[in-house]
């Protein structure tokens, strides 16, 4: 890692490496994002191409620094513990896509993802019997594959790898917007 990285997170473990935005892009910036709260260090930060540089939604930054790196756009170092990054994706997209809240399973990860993976499931099931073309369903059998490893990392209590699943998911969701609108959209 950079020594401007290193600096910024008080060299504190990564725990997770996350592509938030599906852009092709160059970096020309680094966001820095809030402290971590738990101790020195940010919380994350993200690399960024000029027409992403003022920012990404849910993701606040604190500070921006001139930062050139090989990276795509989009790219993000996530130094927070292992829950807080498990909550930030239900706050960006799991939520939205699958309508399970973690608040309302008290926090407990391996029950909040057995229930995301519960509905994304039937949901694809549903979407086959509807369409009974077998198209598009690439995205979703990816997603439902590490979606099964989080939730498995989850029960076994390994909530890094879980965190890393999902990371996974979160870039596939991002790359099927209109699977996603469709499947929010009112009918
Ligand atoms: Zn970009």
């Amino acid at each position: 890692m950079s020594s401007l990285v290193q600096q910024l997170s008080a060299d504190r473990q990564l725990t997770a490496l996350r592509t938030v935005v599906q852009c092709k892009a160059k970096p020309t910036v680094l966001r820095e994002g809030p402290a971590a709260g738990d101790g020195p260090g940010t919380a994350w930060v993200a690399f960024l191409c000029p027409a992403h540089s003022e920012g990404l939604p849910g993701w606040p930054a604190t500070r921006t620094h001139a930062y050139q790196h090989k990276v795509s756009c989009g790219t993000v170092l996530d130094f927070r513990v292992a829950e807080q990054v498990l909550q930030s994706h239900a706050d960006l997209w799991l939520t939205a896509l699958t309508g399970v809240d973690p608040a309302a399973y008290g926090g407990v990860w391996s029950d909040v993802l057995d229930q995301a993976d519960r509905v994304l499931r039937e949901r694809l099931e549903q979407d086959a019997d509807e369409d009974g073309d077998g198209e598009d369903g690439d995205g979703e059998h990816s997603m439902l594959t590490m979606m099964w490893l989080a939730c498995r990392a989850a029960a076994e209590g390994d909530l890094m790898q879980a965190a890393s699943a999902l990371g996974y998911c979160e870039t596939i969701a991002e790359g099927m917007g209109p699977w996603r609108d469709a499947d929010l959209a009112p009918q």
